[in-house]
Order: structure tokens, then sequence, then C-alpha cells
């Protein structure tokens, strides 16, 4: 194993986020290919980690005030054994190669726990729209497919939101792909509700989240009601995730952004909580305006130089990091521990490090691992894609059960791989396995190509 850890950073140089996501794939499903030998002679893992199409582009675009900008452009189509490319488009400063190939990596395992006919791909741009009018964020995202529409397609590769990406992106990308194919398709999931979305996607990556951390602790003979929640972010996946766990009886006492974060030590109930939904998907505002609203709450400004984040030091039982990678690292993770975390689930993607992931196991904690945990809104792409072709939408309560279905059957299969292979309650070992398991036996039966 650790030969092929070797090349892959040889071969990657300077990776350092598609290292990670792949050293623990690489270190959890050794026992799958044992108990396979034709995984090892295909070389299946070597395969999986090589992306089959990496797609760089140049974007220009023009601001409100004629100044010309360009802007890098990806896609990275990482597998398609299962079935046609899916995964979000990030649109963040941060965004490079590495970060994308370990998003589409990882997304290769979450679309293959959901058991739906998906494949594995993510893209997007350094662009930044924080703080971009409406237009020049259309002009950005028209410049943008004017480029992507040739690789992408309803039985090719769909593309949906991630971080920067929401509804406003998903019409205007839509809205330029169909323009330049003639064709109104479901190429893209994510989209509005009267012009061929599903009921729920914004909704099911957070509501998903709760849902498995729901099933995480009934299985241990708890729940939800009456914990005290941690939840980082303020984006699609940490505002819905709030909103489930209000409805189970928890209470949340945090959000953030990446300047800060709130602490409500009185929780943010509903009323707030639809405050702070206008907040940030309406108005587009910062996290600090809720403490300036409700004084019972404290804004705490993060200091990127320290070697922790306070948020994580918050007491609590659960916690739930929804905005983004390595937010929890090893002195994080640490702190959480300290403090008697009993539920860690992870709602954005990679959000916990390496060591993170290992001290909050051998703590004893529940961890809910992303590729499992946050699957509900690649789920629930999926339920768009059925509805696109079968030119009908569904009712919310059918989508909600279908998602609800589809969370349960990860969780217990993740348990249930991981007891097989000897790791029982070990969700990452559990997920990993079975997720490889299933790419490793379609790549086995559609041959070397
Ligand atoms: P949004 O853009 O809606 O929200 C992202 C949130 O995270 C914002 O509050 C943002 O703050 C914060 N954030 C972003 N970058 C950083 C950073 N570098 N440091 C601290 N905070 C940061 O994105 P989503 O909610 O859609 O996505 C959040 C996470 O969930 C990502 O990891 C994404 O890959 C993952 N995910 C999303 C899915 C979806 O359906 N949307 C599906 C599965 C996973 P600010 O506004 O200041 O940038």
């Amino acid at each position: 194993m650790s030969d092929i850890i070797e090349k892959l950073i040889q071969k990657n140089p300077g990776e350092s986020e598609f290292h990670q996501a792949a050293e623990e794939v690489i270190k959890t499903v050794q026992p799958v290919i044992d108990a396979n030998p034709k995984y090892h002679e295909e070389r299946i893992l070597e395969r999986v980690l090589e992306p089959e199409r990496l797609i760089s582009f140049k974007v220009e675009w023009t601001d409100d005030r004629g100044r010309v900008h360009i802007n890098k452009g990806f896609r990275v189509e990482m597998n398609s054994a299962l079935g046609p490319y899916k995964g979000g488009l990030r649109f963040h400063p941060s965004v490079n190669q590495s970060i994308l190939k370990f998003l589409g990596f990882e997304q290769v395992f979450k679309n293959a726990l959901t058991t739906l006919p998906l494949g594995g791909g993510k893209g997007g741009s350094d662009f930044d729209p924080k703080g971009r009018s409406d237009r020049e964020v259309m002009s950005f995202c028209q410049a943008f497919m004017s480029e992507l529409f040739r690789h992408i397609g309803a039985f090719t590769d769909v593309p949906a939101g991630d971080i920067g990406v929401g509804g406003r992106e998903i019409g205007y990308l839509f809205g330029t792909y169909k323009k330049i194919k003639n064709e109104f398709t479901g190429v893209l999931t994510g989209k509005g509700l009267g012009w061929g979305g599903s009921v729920l996607r914004p909704e099911a990556t957070g509501y998903g989240l709760i849902y498995f951390a729901n099933n995480m602790v009934k299985a241990n003979g708890d729940s939800l009601e009456g914990k005290t929640c941690i939840v980082s972010g303020s984006g699609n996946v940490a505002l819905y995730a709030i909103e489930k766990l209000n409805s189970l009886g928890a209470k949340v006492i945090s959000a953030s952004d990446s300047s800060g974060y709130i602490y409500d030590e009185a929780g943010i109930d509903s009323d707030k909580l639809a405050y702070l939904m206008e907040l940030k998907f309406a108005k587009r505002g910062r996290i600090s305006e809720y403490a300036e609203k409700y004084s019972e709450a404290n804004y705490f400004a993060v200091d990127r130089s320290m070697d922790h984040n306070p948020l994580w030091k918050l007491k609590a039982d659960c916690a739930f990091p929804c905005a983004t990678q390595n937010e929890i690292n090893d002195i994080d993770a640490q702190n959480l521990v300290n403090n008697g975390v009993k539920i860690v689930g992870e709602g954005a993607n990679m959000p916990t490090s390496l060591g993170g992931i290992d001290i909050i196991q051998k703590s004893g904690a529940l961890f809910a691992p992303a590729k499992a945990s946050n699957a509900g809104g690649v789920a629930t792409s999926g339920f768009e894609m059925t509805q696109n072709r079968m030119g009908l939408y569904w009712k919310k309560e059918e989508v909600d059960a279908r998602l609800q279905e589809v969370m349960k059957s990860i969780h217990d299969t993740s348990l249930q791989v991981a007891e097989k292979y000897g790791k029982p309650g070990d969700y990452v070992s559990g997920s990993n396995m079975a997720a490889f398991e299933k790419v490793a036996e379609a790549m086995v039966s559609q041959g070397v190509n």
C-alpha cells in the first residue's frame, strides 16, 4: 500500500488535498483487495486513482465597469464505471486541480454508496462570486459554460452546485447550455423548481446528513433529541442541517463563515434560522450580522494564523462541520474530544484531517465520514435526473421518503461491511470498502480500456 501512496505523490506532485483523500481510501480498502485477488491483478486501486479525463480551460469575462477578468475553469471526469460523471461545480478563489481531484475522487465512492447509476466527477473555477453583482455572476457563468458545454451532457456528465454555486449560478449555467445546444435536457441538477429541478434538492445534503447521524445514534440506542450541537458554515449544507436538527429536538449553538463564527447559547431556533436563511441566501450577508440582530449571541472573528479554530472548543454533544475541507485539524479534534463530543458528522467534504479522524474514532465517539453522510445531495440529484428523464415531478413526501431510504441504506451497508471485514463500528472503513467493492466490480466487468 505504501508504494501506491508513494507513486501517487510522485505522479501528482504538490496536490496535498488529493493525496490526503486518496490515502484515506488506500489505507482502508486492503481487506477487500485481499478477499478479491482480481482487484489486485487488474490494478483497480491504481486505475481508480487516475482521472479518466481532466479538462482545464480559460474563462474570460467583463465586470460591470468593463474591466476584463481571466479565470481558470476545470472539470475532472474521474470515473464512469457506474454511470455518467456526476458531481458539483465549486466557485471559490482556492479552487485548483488538487482540490478538484480530491473532490472528484471522493465523489466516485460517495455516488457508489447511493446505489444510483452515477459515476464521479467535479469541477469549478477560481472565480469568487462574493461581492459580485448578479450581472457579473451571469457574465462569468455564460463564459464558463461556453467552454464546459462541449464536455457535458445528460448522459455524459451532469454537474451540480457546490461552494459558491447555488440556484442562481445553476440558472445562468443552464440558460447558456440550453441556448448553445438548443435542447432542454437534465444536463445540470439543482435547477429551479419550475424548470426541471427536484423538490428538496437544496435541503437534501443537510437533511441527509442528519438522517445519517440519526441512524447512527439509533443504532447505538440513543437519539438526537436534547443534544447540543456545533455546526460550522452557513451555506446550503449547514442551514438545512440546522433545520433538521431543530425538527428532531436538538439545539444548535453555532454557525460560521470564512470570517468567523457566532455562538448562541440559547440555540438557533426556527425564527432565528429563518432570519439566517434570508441573510445568507437572499441578502448574501455575513454571519456577524446575526450577533448584531440577536444580542444574546456573540460573534468571534477567526484568526487563521492560529493553530486551531476556537469554534471547535465550544462544549457540545455533537459536531457537524459543514463549511469546507480540513476545517478540523488534529488540535481541533482533540479539543472536541476533551469536551466530551459523542458524535461527529461530516457535512462538508473531507472537513477532518486524517489525524483528526483517528483521534475522534479512538475516543469512542461516533464518526460519520462525508462520503457516506453527505451523500443525500447527490442522491437527490440522481432523483432529479430520473424525474427529468421521465418528464415528471415527484412530490415532496416521495422525495423525502427516498432520501431517508438512501441514507438508511448507506448507513446499514457501511456498518455491515465494516463488521464483515473485522472493523465493527468503523464507518470510515465500512463506507470506503463498500463503495470500492462496487466500483471495482464494475471496472472488472468492463475490462481494461
Ligand atoms: P455554500 O457555498 O452554500 O456554503 C459554504 C459555507 O462554508 C459558507 O458559510 C462559507 O463561508 C464557508 N466556507 C467556505 N470556504 C471556507 C473556508 N475556506 N473557510 C471557512 N469557511 C468557509 O456551500 P455548500 O454548503 O454547498 O457546501 C459546503 C460543503 O459541503 C463543501 O465542502 C461542499 O463540497 C460540501 N457538499 C455540498 C453539497 C451540496 O449539495 N451543496 C453536497 C455534498 C457536499 P463564506 O460565505 O465566508 O465563504
